[in-house]
């Protein structure tokens, strides 16, 4: 495809301005070379970019099933609502604007509602900025109670990898402990990792595998009793939402993906909105301000010298908050249980189409998403994971999520999320049963997939190593 330099043409344009009436005035420094700009057609412009919006694939293009990830579709009444010109017009320093406040208020209100967190900040802008606020809030906590001691960070390896991350980021010393056969924590190793050095736990839930954990409460217990907090990592709240609340399993903290979860689409990089949650205990700690409703007014209140001062100009992305406050209004109580009953049921009848041909990670019932592993394909015929994933391309589907988690050889990690059909996922299903037949029919072919794409197998590496970030012209 084309760029719009080369498809220029000298002379050509599409200017709509009037000529100028007025002294045209050269002061001294204006450029001498005109600015080497495409000439071109309005025509030239718009079929240029629909033909790149073709080339590309999103969840409006079809089945999006990128576990872990939750690439759910954002229902249009999200994006009007924050388009609205009260909200997308105000500018963060008229910060005492009603509706705005009230718009965070609601929000704060019902997502300590959904997760049993008592208090709630807006400023991280994603999920692993979350995470590095709350373990800023248990540090604090604990430099706080004069146990400078507690250094240590327990992170189970089913975790999602900005956990170790996020830990060692914030100066903690990231203790990794095996899962236990069933995919669950391991208690033993749990109580062994315990200690006076323990500054907390950071869990996943439902894990990187797709499931929830059935020793949560005394997992929560175990680290409480040794001295140190529970942080939990939200990112996979859509599985258990309206039906189960991390704050009534024992966590102190919480993150939550707005951009997941609440429907904003992030694929692109963004905004997002990485909410933290916390308990009463913590609240003083959490950073920015808070928003208060006095005689009939909302109003910031500064959180004082406790806090841990700001994670983020202003009060965060303030649209997505918007997003997802319109969502939850449009599902109301009965609608948010709904949304993770369906994104359960979806997964597990996906599953159950597929388990009699591919060998599935999860014995039993999954949450949100369950794991292939392509483990013996690969031996047996030398097809991956990976061309699988390129296969499924050739039927109008985005492949899953790929080598994810890492403790699954020949990974391929499927979340179909609640708004799919029944007829989207029988079509899904039958073209993974239908490259099966063909992986094993002709395994050489496998490695050419896709067939009908714009490029078919780029350099996984390139674009990160040598990336090339600006055009070069031949002149
Ligand atoms: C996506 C994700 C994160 C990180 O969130 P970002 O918004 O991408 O920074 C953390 N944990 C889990 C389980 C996730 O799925």
């Amino acid at each position: 495809m084309k760029t719009l330099f080369e498809r220029s043409v000298a002379g050509r344009h599409c200017s709509i301005l009037p000529e100028c009436d007025v002294p045209v005035r050269t002061p001294e420094h204006t450029r001498t070379q005109p600015l080497h700009l495409p000439e071109l057609s309005e025509t030239d412009i718009s079929r240029h970019y629909t033909e790149l919006a073709k080339q590309t694939f999103g969840v409006n293009d079809g089945f999006y099933p990128l576990g872990s990830c939750t690439m759910k579709y954002n229902p249009k009444v999200n994006e009007q609502a924050a388009s609205l010109e009260g909200f997308a017009e105000v500018h963060p320093l008229q910060d005492h604007v009603q509706g705005c406040l009230e718009v965070l208020a609601t929000a704060e209100k019902y997502l300590c509602e959904i997760t049993g967190m008592n208090a709630m900040t807006f400023q991280p802008a994603a999920g692993a900025h979350g995470e590095l606020t709350g373990l800023m809030l248990i540090k604090r906590y604990h430099e706080k109670h004069g146990n400078t001691a507690r250094t240590k960070i327990i992170v189970p390896d089913s975790a999602h990898g900005t956990n170790p991350a996020s830990s060692a980021m914030c100066g903690f010393t990231v203790v990794n402990i095996p899962s236990a056969e069933d995919g669950c924590v391991d208690l033993d190793r749990l109580r062994e990792a315990c200690g006076e050095d323990t500054a907390g736990l950071m869990l996943t839930n439902p894990n990187t595998l797709g499931i929830f954990d059935k020793h949560i409460r005394e997992i929560t217990d175990i680290v409480h009793e040794a001295g140190g907090l529970c942080y939990y990592d939200g990112a996979n709240l859509n599985a258990v939402m309206g039906i189960a609340r991390p704050g009534d399993m024992g966590f102190d903290c919480i993150h939550l993906n707005l951009h997941k979860s609440f429907s904003t689409p992030h694929g692109g990089g963004g905004p997002g909105s990485g909410p933290v949650g916390c308990k009463s205990f913590l609240e003083a700690y959490l950073p920015g301000e808070k928003v208060v409703f006095e005689n009939g007014e909302y109003r910031w209140q500064e959180r004082g010298e406790e806090s841990i001062g700001a994670v983020r100009g202003f009060h965060g992305n303030f649209l997505v908050v918007v997003k997802a406050l319109t969502y939850l209004l449009t599902l109301g109580r009965e609608g948010v249980p709904a949304v993770a009953e369906n994104a359960v049921l979806n997964a597990n009848y996906l599953k159950h189409l597929l388990e009699g041909t591919y060998d599935v990670t999860n014995k039993g019932v999954c949450m949100h998403e369950f794991v292939l592993t392509l483990e013996g394909m690969k031996k047996e015929t030398g097809v991956s994971a990976m061309d699988i994933a390129k296969a499924l391309q050739d039927y109008g589907m985005h492949p899953p999520t790929m080598y994810f988690p890492l403790n699954v050889h020949e990974a391929l990690m499927v979340e179909p999320t609640e708004t799919e059909s029944k007829e989207t996922l029988d079509a899904a299903a039958a073209a993974f049963l239908e490259i099966y037949e063909k992986a094993k029919a002709d395994p050489e072919a496998m490695h050419h997939t896709p067939l009908h794409s714009p490029i078919t197998r780029p350099d996984e590496v390139k674009a990160a190593r040598h990336p090339v970030l600006r055009y070069r012209f031949d002149d």
